[in-house]
């Protein structure tokens, strides 16, 4: 029998441990099923490689709970381990490993940590465990092996009679960690981290009914098998000619089973140089609203679950992606702030981006009617993408869309090349007109199509960020939602209105105007328009309102706390305005010019609650 000290200049690592990571002791499951599944894939390498002669069949990993013993087993039937390599791997990697890992941690503790503390490793059955057993026998010709540490840095290490092939750990669960004992939370933590690890994991037996016989002959009979806990070749592992429409579906439901609404499309990643990456991405139907994601893209280390927090590995706007991603070449044991800064992990994240453009540009171009009927699902991924990621931008210029209220779509190019007739200002500038809701801005958007002109329908949150970008990027190009000036006023005609009122009345009717409107949210303008067109008519300055959307929708503007202000446009031709201008009684004045602005308070859905109330009112005794 051997004796020993663990040669750590950390006088108890142990406690160190716990104290570090006491949020995370869960990790101690995953961290040994990777060891058993290492263990079992190098005895499946060696084997290929013809280097021994025995048989391995299908070697699984079983997982078994000693609820009165208090114990954990852990069995492998993979490489095993000699006294002399528990000796050097156990004694002396492990524990190397765990001060250096404590090193990192410490300098890191006050940043969000290490991901996942993943490559933590064999210690960490220590978080769990007051004492830990090894039992192992190494496919070589060698006697087994059994090891026991009692977190001290002492151990013994003794023979074994073990015969099969393979290591057995038995964790003896301490006190505080009983939870681990129960097989409710076990299941909980294998379905988490160990779902598609890449050799079965068999965690007590289920029931299935098989049918046997034929016709009348058929029963029903019951067989107990193991229960497998994983799927070893997950769809992310094989190649995409091997899958079809189908099976990417079903994956989608296996790695997300409370997921009902199917995902529109994914993108199957796949690369080897210069960094190793696999993986599938689903676009999700995604509505208005971007609701804080409980689905959300797993990163995968050789099929071992380390965390659903991919921020600064994907970019931001496809965090909102669901799938898979599996690397090796994204380090984890470093914090966050260094992952950001680190080059590699940029390269990956550059080409996740480019796939995802290319994968948009495929679908535009194969099929653009099945394209823009996903548009309404897909846009504000898009477009948040265009907002953050240059390279986004200009890529998606190819696929971007921009519907009309008439549910045309237009690229823009496209768009650009249709309004460049009929849609300029006096300035020559390339007016694109707006709505965000057809219903609020119907009065405005009937007055635009009535001239002929293109209206897009553009209602994502983000939208006057995009604007705002895309005017920045375009000269002589702007954007003017509906209802923010008056139509006639912006764009270039042929035949201007002849006013019918003198400069002198025109004074005159100002003047009355503004002595019975609000002055502090109004600025009036006299345009002489067509005499059918409303007398009032009120608009919401493009570049004010759109500062305050900004705001709202996060980014830095001082104009959020300004007032609001409209602009009230008098249309001088309209009968009304020649009424107020000659009639004797004040009263008549002012009612008529109430009137009037109120009706284009209703029109802009700014009249409500007790104005609305009293405005009812006032019409019905009109009509009297
Ligand atoms: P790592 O796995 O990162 O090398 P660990 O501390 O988890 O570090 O394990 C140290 C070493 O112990 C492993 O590299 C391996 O050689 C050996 N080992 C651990 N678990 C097993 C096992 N189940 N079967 C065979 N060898 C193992």
């Amino acid at each position: 029998m051997a004796k020993g000290k663990i040669n750590v200049s950390v006088e108890n690592i142990f406690p160190l441990i716990k104290k570090f990571l006491y949020s995370d002791h869960e990790i101690f499951l995953r961290e040994l099923l990777s060891n058993a599944t290492d263990a079992t894939l190098k005895l499946k390498h060696l084997s290929s490689i013809g280097e021994n002669k025995i048989k391995i069949g299908d070697p699984i990993i079983e997982i078994k709970i000693d609820k009165k013993g208090k114990k954990i087993h852990l069995t492998d039937q993979g490489i095993g381990m000699s006294m002399d390599e528990v000796k050097k791997y156990i004694n002396q990697v492990a524990f190397s490993g765990a001060e250096e890992f404590l090193e990192k941690y410490k300098d890191s503790a006050k940043d969000s940590g290490i991901i996942g503390h993943f490559g933590l490793g064999f210690y960490s059955a220590f978080m769990v465990a007051e004492k830990v057993e090894i039992i192992t026998k190494s496919y070589k010709k060698e006697p087994a092996a059994h090891w026991v540490c009692d977190g001290s840095p002492e151990y013994s290490l003794v023979k074994s009679d073990k015969k099969e092939r393979g290591t057995e750990i038995i964790l003896h669960i301490s006190k505080d960690s009983k939870e681990f004992l129960e097989e409710a939370r076990i299941n909980t933590l294998l379905n988490k981290y160990n779902k598609f690890m890449p050799v079965p994991i068999k965690f007590g037996t289920k029931e299935i009914t098989n049918k046997v016989g034929k016709g009348d002959k058929e029963k029903e009979v019951k067989e107990t098998v193991d229960n497998i806990i994983n799927n070893p070749n997950p769809a992310w592992t094989k190649s995409p000619s091997d899958l079809n429409e189908e099976s990417y579906k079903d994956f989608y439901r296996e790695l997300y089973p409370m997921q009902f609404e199917e995902p529109l499309f994914n993108i199957h990643l796949n690369v080897d140089y210069p960094f190793n990456l696999t993986g599938i991405l689903y676009f999700p139907k995604i509505s208005n609203d971007i609701n804080v994601q409980k689905d959300k893209i797993q990163l995968y280390q050789n099929q071992v679950f380390v965390t659903d927090n991919v921020e600064g590995i994907v970019p931001e706007f496809l965090t909102l992606l669901r799938g898979v991603i599996d690397s090796p070449d994204i380090p984890l044991n470093v914090s966050r702030s260094y992952l950001q800064a680190d080059g590699a992990v940029k390269k990956i994240s550059n080409y996740i981006t480019r796939k995802v453009a290319d994968k948009l540009n495929s679908l535009f171009t194969k099929d653009r009617a099945g394209f823009e009927k996903k548009w309404n699902d897909i846009k504000v991924i898009i477009e948040y993408g265009m907002l953050s990621e240059e390279k986004f931008f200009d890529k998606a210029q190819k696929f971007a869309l921009y519907p009309t209220v008439n549910e045309t779509y237009f690229t823009f190019e496209e768009l650009k090349a249709k309004v460049s007739k009929n849609q300029t200002d006096k300035d020559g500038n390339l007016i694109i007109l707006y709505a965000s809701n057809k219903n609020e801005q119907h009065s405005y958007i009937e007055a635009a199509k009535e001239k002929g002109y293109e209206i897009l329908l553009l209602d994502s949150p983000i939208i006057s960020h995009l604007i705002q970008k895309i005017e920045t990027s375009n000269k002589k190009l702007n954007f003017s939602r509906v209802d923010a000036d008056v139509i006639d006023k912006l764009i270039k005609k042929e035949n201007e209105e002849v006013s019918k009122l003198d400069e002198k009345e025109k004074e005159k009717l100002k003047t009355i105007v503004e002595s019975v409107v609000p002055k502090e949210k109004y600025t009036v303008q006299l345009e002489a328009m067509d005499s059918t067109a409303a007398p009032f008519i009120i608009t919401h300055p493009e570049f004010m309102r759109r500062m305050k959307e900004m705001q709202q929708s996060g980014g830095n503007s001082m104009f959020g706390n300004m007032p609001e202000m409209y602009n009230l446009i008098i249309n001088v031709n309209n009968t009304i305005c020649t009424e107020i201008l000659n009639s004797k009684s004040k009263d008549k004045k002012e009612r008529l010019i109430k009137q009037s602005l109120d009706l284009a308070r209703l029109s802009q859905n700014l009249l409500k609650g007790e104005e609305l109330t009293s405005f009812i009112k006032r019409s019905i005794d009109l009509i009297k």
